[in-house]
Formats: structure tokens, C-alpha cells, sequence
């Protein structure tokens, strides 16, 4: 069983969907966990609440806007006040569908900015001491936008296959910091198809609504599309090989980008 016990986690958009599930598998494991997303502070207080009672020795909120990427890498060092950072989880992001001609420049430049300039600085901020320590893990939330394309998702997709880029060159540049003993410095992309949380439900609510309001019917026909399981994944899915890369186990499991999704990118 992996043991997270001493390390630090900082899972970004952890107050709900897939964060939330990350940050409470690696708190069963023993992490502390800063928790952090766009939130109230009933809704802030809760996660944290879940995380202790997941199994976290500690678990602290943080808020930083992450459209703007000076906060981002002020979110790490914050972070760093409160503990060193051990595994870093770049989860936040944002969704907004348009055909290529009607999608506003200022939406393309806010979908990059959070879905993949704040990885950037989180993870400029993180992997120096990640190195010095000889143990890291940077786990970063694309999808397969990151890896085939869809229409009306022009910044999305962009920001995606641009996240599993920056992974590999930091992969790459962080590969023989470390030891077998100690883990190493690893960097990886999960691809998760259709997973069912807030970010989807717009989506869902347009095929429902085309098919008569039928929420069930509208999941149906948007996995029958492109998932060929056609079952969706739970959050806690995802975050059950989020904990599986941090093990020491995983310390050669560097550069990947590993779909969730039901043979979606088989195709
Ligand atoms: P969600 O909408 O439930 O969660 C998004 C999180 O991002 C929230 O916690 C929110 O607080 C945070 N966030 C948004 N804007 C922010 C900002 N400006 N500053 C700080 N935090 C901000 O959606 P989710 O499905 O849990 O999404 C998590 C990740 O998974 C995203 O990167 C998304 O692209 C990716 N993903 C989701 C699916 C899916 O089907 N749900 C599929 C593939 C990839």
C-alpha cells in the first residue's frame, strides 16, 4: 500500500470534482494536503475537513486566482511556507465551447492561462526543491484533448496538448534527480475522458435538451460519440493512479500521458 507519510500535496481545484478525489485519495495515504480552488469558505472548510478526515495529518485552504500567473507561482511558494512540497497536482481548469470563428480571444487567452501557464509556474516554483530532495511528483490533469482533437474546443484542446508538452521537456529535465531509494523526480499527465463533474454538465444539459430533456439520454449519446466503453469514470478513479504515481514504486514512470477513457484515444 502506498504511504504518503511526511510528504506534502498540493492538488489545485481540489474543493470539488476530480481535485476534491485526488487530494482525498492522497490524504488516505497519509499526506497533508493544501487544498485549494475558487471557493466559499463553508465550501473551503469542508474539503479540508474531508481531507482530515480521509486521513490527513493536516490540511490547510488556499484561494490564489490561478488566471493570473504571478499568483500561481506565489501559490507554491505559499505553499512552501507552510511545508516543503513533495507532489504537486496541476488540476484547475476551465472549459468554454465555440466554433473557432465565434470563440473570443479574451476566452481563448483565460483557458490558457489557467488550464496551462499556471502549471508552468507552479511547477517553476516546485521542482528546484523537488530536485534538491531527491523525491517529487508532478501530476498534471490534461485529457484526451490533450491528445486527439474535438470541434468547438479550440482553446481547450490547445491547452491541453500544450500541458503534455511541458511535461515532457520537464520530465525530461528532471529525470536523474533523485535514486531508486528516494523516488526520483517524475512528471506525468493523466488523460481522463468523459469523467462526471461540474465542468461536463454544460455539455450534458445541450444533448439532453436535444433530446427532449433527458439528462440520462444526453450522457448516453455523448459517450456513444467517442467513448467506446460507454460508461463514464468516477473522480475516484482518476484519483486511485494519482496515488499509484506517487509511490516510490512509480520512480521510472516519467514523461507519460495516460488516458482514462475507456478507448476513446484507441480509436
Ligand atoms: P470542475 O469544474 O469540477 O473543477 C475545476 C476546478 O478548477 C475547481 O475546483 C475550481 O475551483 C478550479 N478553478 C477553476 N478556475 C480557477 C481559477 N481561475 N483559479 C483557481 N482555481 C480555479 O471540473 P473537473 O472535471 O473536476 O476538472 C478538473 C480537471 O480535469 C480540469 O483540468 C479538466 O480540464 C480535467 N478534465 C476533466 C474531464 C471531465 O470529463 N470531467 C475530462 C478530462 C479532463
Amino acid at each position: 500500500m502506498t504511504t504518503l507519510n511526511g510528504k506534502t500535496a498540493l492538488v489545485t481545484g481540489s474543493v470539488q470534482g476530480i481535485g476534491l478525489e485526488i487530494a482525498r485519495a492522497l490524504a488516505g495515504a497519509g499526506a497533508r494536503v493544501a487544498v485549494h480552488g475558487l471557493a466559499t469558505e463553508a465550501v473551503a472548510r469542508e474539503a479540508c475537513a474531508a481531507m482530515r478526515a480521509a486521513g490527513a495529518p493536516e490540511a490547510r485552504f488556499f484561494g490564489h486566482d490561478l488566471s493570473d500567473p504571478v499568483a500561481a507561482g506565489d501559490l507554491v511558494r505559499d505553499v512552501e511556507q507552510w511545508q516543503p512540497l513533495d507532489i504537486l497536482v496541476n488540476n484547475a481548469g476551465i472549459q468554454q465551447t465555440a466554433a473557432l470563428a465565434a470563440m473570443p480571444l479574451e476566452a481563448f487567452q483565460k483557458i490558457l492561462a489557467i488550464n496551462l501557464t499556471s502549471a508552468f509556474a507552479t511547477m517553476q516554483a516546485a521542482m528546484p526543491g523537488m530536485a534538491a530532495r531527491g523525491y517529487g511528483r508532478v501530476i498534471n490533469i490534461a485529457s484526451v484533448h490533450g491528445l486527439v482533437a474535438s470541434v468547438q474546443k479550440a482553446p481547450y484542446v490547445a491547452s491541453k496538448f500544450g500541458l503534455i508538452g511541458l511535461s515532457r521537456v520537464a520530465a525530461l529535465e528532471y529525470a536523474a534527480a533523485g535514486s531508486k531509494e528516494s523516488g526520483g523526480v517524475t512528471v506525468n499527465c493523466l488523460c481522463p475522458g468523459w469523467t462526471e463533474t461540474a465542468i461536463i454538465e454544460p455539455q450534458i444539459a445541450a444533448r439532453a435538451a436535444a433530446l427532449g430533456g433527458d439528462r440520462a439520454a444526453g450522457v448516453a449519446d455523448l459517450l456513444s460519440e467517442k467513448q467506446p466503453s460507454r460508461r463514464t469514470s468516477d473522480p475516484a478513479e482518476i484519483g486511485a493512479l494519482a496515488l499509484w504515481l506517487c509511490d516510490r514504486i512509480a520512480h521510472n514512470v516519467t514523461g507519460t500521458a495516460i488516458p482514462i477513457d475507456g478507448g476513446w484515444t484507441a480509436q
